[in-house]
């Protein structure tokens, strides 16, 4: 069977077309500024004769720009299907499932006004996956639709974990508490990392560390999250590309009364100002440790404080599973700076955490083991990728569904 996975922001499509038979990415690209003047459209032919495409068009609304990515996947020349018939289910990444998903749903119309129901939980990515949900189904009518929750793997949080400590009748009410987020990347990489030291999952406490452009950490015990560091939103928890993480939550107020900033500056301020970028006015990893490398002082502040993050939560971690078997790092900087995984595991050798210095700065592509002989703990590197899990949840679900 043929699966599209699809993952709709605001103003974008990313797309990938897999052949499940034996899980290899048949085509696959982006859709981006959608709505505006000019829009760019990537198209990847994977396999053995790999091809890329790009082209600026015009793209009005997300039908028109689905509707080009299937005319680009049934092309004489580029496609790799003939009919659109030739894929059997569609898998979207839907942000937030609030608490009434936990795990995938095969997508109908109870399902959408669930999805909906939770958008003020997520204003700024749910009502996308509506949309990207709404004209996968016009476009693909015969295929079955599935919605996979970036939420989904940390329902097993215990209520200690995800509450927090504001008047009970807030969580009552408005479903106030901690979700946590890349729950997709977080239990592929756990369920990876098993494979990896030939363990069973269940046997296994890990703690997982995604750093993107956003970042999480979680706790993962026998498979089951027991905490991550995101919240109710994506604001919670590490130093990320352009989010704070963790701040006093008396700042919001304070800038409210003494600037004159609305509460709405403070939150876009929080989410797009912030983080690295708010620190030292760059948010790409790569920019800030070759300026840090120069001697730039905010730069290495970034760098610092970003380590410093992640090193606070994996102690946190440690001391709320007991025992850790391995450290798991993934996601664009986790799995591509030696530097940081560096300057993260330094100094952790008293807690059982120590990397081999020569095996951290191979550049080997794949799951591979970092940790010294010596280290009690394993330290791991595994390269993420949501989309295949995305993909093979909705296989999973579509096969049982008899399909
Ligand atoms: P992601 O959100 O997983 O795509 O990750 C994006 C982040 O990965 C950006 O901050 C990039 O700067 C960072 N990144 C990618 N490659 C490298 C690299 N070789 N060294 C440091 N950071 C990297």
């Amino acid at each position: 069977m043929k699966i599209l996975v699809i993952n709709t922001g605001s103003s974008s499509i990313k797309y990938q077309l897999f052949e499940m038979e034996d899980h290899t990415v048949l085509a696959g690209g982006m859709v981006e500024r959608i709505g505006e003047a000019s829009s760019k459209i990537t198209y990847k032919v994977y396999g053995e004769n790999p091809q890329k495409t790009e082209s600026n068009e015009v793209i009005t609304d997300h039908k028109t720009g689905l509707l080009r990515v299937v005319s680009l996947l049934v092309d004489e020349k580029l496609g790799v299907i003939k009919d659109k018939s030739e894929v059997g289910a569609i898998g979207h990444r839907v942000v937030h499932g609030g608490e009434e998903f936990v795990k995938p749903a095969v997508i109908d119309d109870t399902v959408i006004k669930a999805i909906e129901r939770n958008i003020p939980l997520a204003p700024l990515h749910n009502p996308s996956n509506i949309v990207g949900i709404t004209v996968s189904r016009e476009i693909f009518p015969n295929a079955k639709q599935v919605a996979v929750f970036d939420t989904a793997f940390h329902h097993t949080m215990p209520e200690k974990a995800y509450r927090y400590a504001l008047p009970s009748d807030l969580y009552e009410r408005y479903k106030i508490r901690r979700y946590g987020f890349h729950g997709t990347s977080h239990q592929f990489v756990s369920e990876a990392a098993a494979s990896l030291l030939n363990r069973k999952l269940k046997d296994l406490n890990l703690i997982t560390i995604h750093l993107g452009n956003g970042g999480s950490i979680t706790a993962v015990k026998s498979g089951a999250s027991i905490d991550t560091s995101m919240g109710m939103t994506p604001l919670e928890g590490l130093v990320m590309g352009t989010r704070s993480g963790d701040i006093d939550p008396a700042i919001p107020a304070f800038l409210t009364r003494n600037s004159e900033a609305t509460i709405e500056d403070v939150d876009r301020m929080l989410n797009t100002r912030s983080g690295l970028k708010g620190i030292c006015g760059k948010n790409d990893m790569r920019e800030i440790l070759a300026a840090a490398d120069r001697g730039d002082k905010t730069s290495k502040l970034a760098v610092e404080m970003f380590c410093y993050r992640v090193k606070k939560y994996i102690g946190a971690y440690m001391a709320v599973l007991g025992r850790v078997d391995s450290l798991v790092f993934t996601a664009g900087i986790g799995e591509h700076s030696a530097e940081i995984r560096e300057r993260i595991c330094e100094d952790l050798e008293q807690i059982g955490i120590i990397l081999d210095i020569d095996k951290n700065r191979e550049k080997i592509q794949g799951n591979r083991e970092l940790h010294s002989a010596r280290s009690q703990v394993k330290i791991l590197l595994i390269p993420t990728n949501e989309e295949l899990k995305i993909a093979l949840e909705t296989h999973l679900l579509v096969s049982n569904d008899n399909i």
